[in-house]
């Protein structure tokens, strides 16, 4: 059995003026050791999931347990406090107490619960060298780096081995270089430790470098729920699609026509023939999809051929070991990855897309393009 259970949780927010659904029918299972990451784009009711599942709020609807203990249910009359609940939170805006140093900073939820000196000291010390602390330990907040300020709100979160990690974007407010350091060495911790994870973010690339799992939010619900690779190989619908990846995946409206017995389909007024693969995936009474195409997936040709399409180049970033170049063809923009050929703005360039690796999308109600 999984280690935290949520069963069809919804959260409604009342306000003076409106009801604000943040959270509906959201079922997911976190397993024990899991690094678990909450994605979205902001406002998609990420941080309110997280404080259901803290006790900081109660659910309109559904269920929270963890093992055999039901920690919130609206239908039971079940809420148990935060403090039962043997959960550690560190938010983006964390606050270290500022007239204590490190050390006491480390031990004061050890201290409010009773544990004895000796335990205390051994137990501090030990997460002080596992964040790389132990020789700042007399020093006070003020002191410290942002990134030494971070690590000792997680030590003390950590300290007292919780059940049950949350991390809420605890990351944002350090700069790039940091960042990426700290996320290294938070996922070596957690691996380590062994504590059950579950972490809230808007970045995908942090999402995708971070965890064992991924569920992607969007509007109070669940979009997907898999491995990093899940979400970026087979994404589920056109949202999963182009929040996954960087450049995002580029999306072509395709329009579909049946004549002799054969689908033929037009992208932007070029008609291309589909591997059987993709055309299995379209219901025949389709009329208007999407083709998804990664930009790691289209490749500039250096002379046209019967399946090529021409694009003018409107712009280029360097990276280093490859290009980003952004095209238009008609209306529609494009975008690539090209590791050799790169061309100048406002040229007129042939590409091909490599549609073994495309997808096919529902168009969705409100239009995308
Ligand atoms: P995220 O963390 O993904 O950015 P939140 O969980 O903070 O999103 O918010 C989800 C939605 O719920 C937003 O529309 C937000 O305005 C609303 N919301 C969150 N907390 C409250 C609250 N206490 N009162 C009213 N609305 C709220
Ligand atoms: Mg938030």
């Amino acid at each position: 059995m999984s280690l935290l259970n949520i069963v069809n949780l919804s959260k409604k927010f009342s306000t003076i003026n409106r009801q604000v659904t943040a959270l509906s029918s959201i079922t997911l299972a976190v397993e024990e050791k899991e690094f678990f990451v909450l994605l979205g784009p902001s406002g998609c009711g990420k941080s309110t999931l997280l404080n259901l599942i803290a006790g900081l709020e109660q659910p309109s609807g559904g269920e929270i347990s963890l093992g055999a203990t039901i920690f919130s249910s609206r239908a039971k009359r079940i809420h148990i406090a935060p403090r039962d609940r043997n959960i550690a939170m560190v938010f983006q805006n964390y606050a270290l107490y500022p007239h204590m140093n490190v050390a006491e900073n480390i031990e004061f939820p050890l201290k409010i619960r009773g544990i004895s000196k000796d335990k205390r000291v051994a137990m501090v010390l030990e997460a002080a060298q596992m964040l790389e602390l132990d020789k700042v330990l007399q020093a006070k907040p003020g002191e410290l780096s942002g990134g030494q300020r971070q690590r000792v709100a997680i030590a003390r979160a950590i300290v007292r081995k919780p059940s049950l990690f949350l991390l809420d974007e605890p990351l944002s407010n350090l700069d790039a270089k940091l960042r990426a350091s700290t996320r290294n060495n938070l996922k070596l911790l957690q691996k380590r430790l062994g504590i059950t994870t579950i972490y809230v973010t808007h970045d995908q690339v942090e999402a995708m470098t971070l965890g064992d799992r991924i569920a992607l939010l969007n509007n109070g619900h669940i979009e997907q729920i898999g491995t990093p690779q899940e979400l970026y190989n087979n994404p589920v619908n056109h949202f999963v699609a182009t929040f996954i990846g960087s450049p995002p995946m580029n999306l072509f409206t395709l329009n579909v026509t049946f004549n002799n017995n054969q689908y033929g389909f037009i992208v932007n007024g070029t008609k291309i023939e589909l591997p059987d693969s993709l055309v299995k995936q379209i219901k025949k009474t389709t009329q208007t999809i999407l083709l998804g195409v990664r930009p790691e997936n289209i490749e500039i040709k250096p002379e046209p051929s019967k399946d090529s399409i021409e694009v003018t180049v409107t712009g280029i970033e360097r990276l280093g070991r490859e290009t980003i170049i952004y095209a238009v063809c008609e209306s529609v923009s494009v975008s690539l990855i090209s590791s050799n050929l790169v061309p100048q703005i406002g040229e007129k360039v042939t590409i091909v897309l490599d549609l073994f690796k495309a997808h096919v999308f529902e168009k969705p109600k409100s239009d995308v393009n």
